[in-house]
């Protein structure tokens, strides 16, 4: 059997070691350090933002975000509902009520029409917005909605770290925004995530949060509920020696869509999730839908094609408002259930950014050779 191909694994450069090296020799094995404050300085320089906190996961860094908020019990918080789980689950940890809303069926992001019906329906007093697969939202609008309503916007840009819409980085949108360093993100700390925001004072409330919110005494006192969500010393440095690489593991992302794109695009019944008006996506993950009025094939078939090759694919995000522990929330969408279709005939591709051409070859050839034509 070939060595596996995986959908996105982590791609380690030249500098990871010295760095994790230097942290070890320096005895700073703890969740603070000369790494962690560093990775912090240099990711806010990257997008651009003023402050940054650097924590244990991007779900820490969401769950966070609707404390600092004030987000509890009784407040409604909206979502996408084509989303990965943890963009929900924060919510739920604060005692509070998700709200899911629908997507646009061409850019996937949040249905702008949806999220202002939701607004007038709801009064909800956060958005969680989400950019999906890499794709930022149209912030400008969103933003407008938002700040009209007063709605407070949380970026989840877990998926879209080197993404962009208009002059700016993802992640510097809303009044702060969550990254997630998970071994499958564009970037990786094996585990970690970030807070920014330009807000000073809520990032340094999310690292009194963060670090068991101890008051300024001698001994251990404590007047809030604190977490303990910091990162490591240790994966700060693999942060740092990870992000000095990031334009270039943007630009083989965008081109692996590319050659999916060259490759399969013209076939009649295949649509790629195209680069949204004013957006560059970082094409975390190359996806595209089969339309089964004009291809005998499902994803599922496809899926498992490329399986018995040894190569990992998925189907694309299963929405909140069809699962399990989320079914008896609040749904907002049309008469067309888009993210409901956008699971049902959407496949995510290998995208990793040390994906070889000859492997991305092979899986074209796989998925082409699967394709029956009505
Ligand atoms: C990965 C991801 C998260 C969670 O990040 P972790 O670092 O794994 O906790 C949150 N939201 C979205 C959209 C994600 O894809």
């Amino acid at each position: 059997m070939s060595k596996r191909i995986y959908l996105s694994p982590p791609h380690i450069g030249s500098n990871e070691k010295a760095l994790i090296s230097d942290a070890l020799d320096s005895n700073w094995i703890a969740p603070l350090g000369p790494h962690v404050d560093s990775f912090e300085e240099e990711m806010s320089d990257y997008l651009r933002v003023g402050h940054a906190c650097a924590l244990s996961s991007g779900t820490a860094a969401l769950h966070l975000s609707l404390v600092i908020s004030d987000v509890c019990r009784g407040d409604i918080v909206l979502c996408p509902s084509l989303t990965f789980a943890a963009s929900a689950n924060a919510i739920l940890y604060q005692g509070a009520t998700p709200v899911f809303i629908d997507v646009d069926p061409n850019t996937w992001t949040l249905n702008i029409d949806l999220l202002q019906k939701a607004i007038k329906i709801f009064s909800p007093k956060a958005l969680i917005a989400v950019d999906i697969y890499g794709q930022p939202l149209d912030y400008d609008t969103v933003i407008d909605i938002c700040n009209k309503n007063n709605v407070i916007v949380i970026e989840d840009a877990a998926e879209s770290l080197g993404s962009e819409y208009k002059d700016s980085k993802c992640g510097a949108f809303g009044q702060m925004g969550v990254l997630s360093f998970n071994g499958n993100k564009i970037i990786t700390t094996s585990g970690g995530g970030m807070l920014v925001s330009d807000d000073k004072e809520k990032i340094k409330k999310a690292r009194f949060l963060s670090t068991q919110a101890r008051e300024k005494t001698l001994h251990y006192e404590h007047i809030d509920l604190g977490y303990n969500y910091r990162m490591s010393n240790v994966l700060a440095a693999i942060g740092r020696a990870q992000l000095e690489k990031i334009d270039s593991r943007v630009k083989s992302r965008r081109d692996i869509f590319q050659k999916y794109y060259n490759a399969l695009s013209e076939i009649d019944g295949i649509e790629f999730l195209k680069d949204g008006q004013f957006c560059k996506s970082n094409r975390w993950l190359s996806t595209f839908t089969i339309d089964s009025s004009k291809i005998n094939t499902t994803v599922i078939e496809i899926i498992h094609a490329l399986e018995e090759e040894n190569i990992e694919s998925r189907p694309v995000w299963k929405p909140m408002h069809l699962q399990p522990l989320y079914n008896s929330c609040e749904y907002i969408s049309t008469k067309d259930d888009i993210s409901k279709t956008l699971f049902e005939t959407g496949i995510c591709l290998p995208s990793g950014s040390s994906l070889k051409n000859s492997e991305q070859e092979k899986i074209i050839d796989i998925i082409i050779s699967n394709l029956s034509l009505k």
